[in-house]
């Protein structure tokens, strides 16, 4: 499908639905997919490697700069950092439970915002995160900002953690998803907030094709650049 659109912009809250949402749009466009979330999980994992405390700013910024994120193929499920392959390891809790306090690191923040500016110079790309539309890539060419209640959100999350584990609560995930939002929301850098030109969407109810259905038409029915 071809769309007047080459650089699409998704933010959103935990588990409103922008990972799943953004890989098939881009699936169905052709286009390159990246979440932005996996680049702070990546660095929240490394500094668990390496025994940085998340309180050490300066090492925090420092580990980030030294270590630049390689992305494999067109997709952004697996990365190279710091010489090692990961994937499923960015979603172990411990990575859950750090990567809000890593991410309100300004100095890892310019980092990341600098290597995902040249992931989306070629254009043809959907990224996927919190500041995209806001700080990232202020003129992307659409913007949409998904949100779901924290309710559904945390049901999706428990969801996905009892089919991966047998250990999960949901008023733990609840309370888990509710204090990463906090965090995200009211960060003095790049907080999480809707561009004010961007379109928002709830997620509340509609699979993902529909979701990605409602994108795609809004996506034609913008003029040509
Ligand atoms: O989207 P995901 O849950 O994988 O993101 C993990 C965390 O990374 C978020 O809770 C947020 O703290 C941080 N993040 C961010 N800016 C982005 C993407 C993610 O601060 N653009």
């Amino acid at each position: 499908m071809t769309v007047p659109v080459s650089v699409i912009a998704i933010d959103g809250p935990v588990a409103a639905g922008k990972t799943v949402v953004g890989r098939k749009l881009a699936q169905q466009l052709g286009f390159r997919y990246l979440d932005t979330g996996v680049m702070y999980r990546a660095i929240t994992w490394l500094s668990l490697q390496r025994e940085i405390p998340a309180e050490d700013e300066e090492a925090l910024g420092q580990l980030a700069r030294d270590n630049p994120i390689r992305l494999q193929g067109q997709d952004s499920d697996k990365v190279l950092i710091g010489g090692a392959q990961v994937g499923p390891e960015l979603r172990d809790p411990s990575v859950d439970r750090r990567v809000s306090l890593v991410s309100q690191v300004s100095q890892v923040r310019r980092a990341l915002v600098q290597q995902q500016r040249a992931l989306a110079k070629e254009g043809k790309i959907v990224l996927v995160g919190r500041d995209i539309g806001t700080v990232v890539l202020p003129g992307a060419d659409l913007k949409i900002f998904v949100t779901a209640s924290l309710e559904e959100r945390a049901r999706r999350r428990w969801r996905d953690q009892l089919a991966q584990r047998t250990e999960t609560n949901y008023q733990q995930v609840l309370e888990e998803t509710r204090s990463r939002d906090e965090l995200d929301s009211h960060r003095a850098d790049s907080p999480l907030k809707p561009a004010e030109d961007a379109w928002q969407m709830s997620t509340e109810g509609l699979s993902v094709d529909q979701v990605v259905n409602l994108i795609l038409q809004r996506a034609q029915e913008l003029p040509k650049a």
